[in-house]
């Protein structure tokens, strides 16, 4: 065995029950999200990218799009900030993205996903975390307090406006998906737990279309965080779904308390993909 494979199977074995070998283990990198604008027009800042690189250490990946799912998790062990001094961003900033090493322990059934994985066809990521700011790129205003009149994707001045993730708070998983919305085939989409103020919408007063993207978007939070905190959310589904704004958000404020006392798991059970699959449907 190389250095190189021995230093990641010693990183990997941090986050196992017991020592694996490296025959037992496949292990891959996969670039998680970069600061390029996506095609929601919207970018990461290089600090973002800081903070995700230590947030995503030890969080599980799932293969969302493949119907056999048993067994079909990995890891991230190990993460790194990578720079491409050559290579300039749509908004002129120099290239950066944020790299994992993950690895899935090899089983019969994973077989023809790591041969895929291999082959270059799974290569899209899909991350899902929580940003407390979303900073328009022409004035500055966090979107989560504030409007602003500036439109995603309209040119002020000869620049496109944006949207900056900023103050990342939390990262839950990531995914394989099919199609990725950000250009350089990284991430897809990600979920922030909170709406946004859409330039000429309304400030504190929500129209009912805005409570109800909300409600759907903090019905995905807590279900993504039952399922991290080992609750089945297909028996808290119809409760869920009866709650108002307020209640959904004090839900998902004892969710994410016990998520951070619980341990991150170790790779799935059987009946933890159960209830993985019953919430993304
Ligand atoms: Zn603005």
């Amino acid at each position: 065995m190389d250095s190189n494979n021995k230093d990641k199977l010693e990183k990997l074995n941090k986050f196992t029950r017991r020592n694996l070998s490296e025959d037992e283990v496949y292990i891959f990198d996969v670039v998680l999200c970069d600061n390029e604008v996506d095609r929601d027009c919207e970018c990461f800042s290089v600090k973002a990218l800081e903070k995700l690189k230590e947030l995503f250490v030890g969080k599980t990946g799932i293969f969302d799009h493949n119907p056999k799912s048993s067994g079909q998790t990995a890891r991230i062990f190990d993460t790194q900030i990578s720079e491409d001094p050559n290579r300039k961003t749509s908004r002129g900033e120099i290239y950066t993205c944020l790299k994992g090493s993950a690895y899935m322990v090899r089983t019969a059934a994973n077989e023809d996903l790591i041969k895929e994985i291999d082959g270059g066809i799974k290569k899209e990521v899909s991350i899902s975390c929580s940003a407390a700011s979303r900073k328009c790129s022409v004035c500055g205003q966090n979107r989560l307090s504030k409007s602003c009149p500036h439109k995603k994707g309209k040119e002020y001045g000869g620049k496109k406006a944006c949207i900056i993730l900023d103050d990342i708070t939390d990262a839950y998983e990531w995914s394989f998906v099919a199609v990725p919305a950000q250009i350089n085939a990284g991430v897809t989409k990600k979920s922030y737990g909170q709406p946004e103020y859409e330039s000429g919408g309304e400030i504190n007063g929500c129209d009912n279309e805005t409570v109800e993207k909300l409600c759907d978007n903090l019905k995905k939070d807590v279900s993504r965080l039952c399922f991290l905190a080992g609750e089945n959310y297909k028996l808290l589904k119809s409760a869920a779904d009866k709650m108002s704004v307020s209640e959904l958000l004090e839900f998902k404020s004892e969710l994410e308390k016990k998520c951070r006392k619980n341990p991150v798991p170790d790779i799935l059970s059987g009946d933890e993909e159960e209830s993985l699959k019953s919430f993304r449907m």
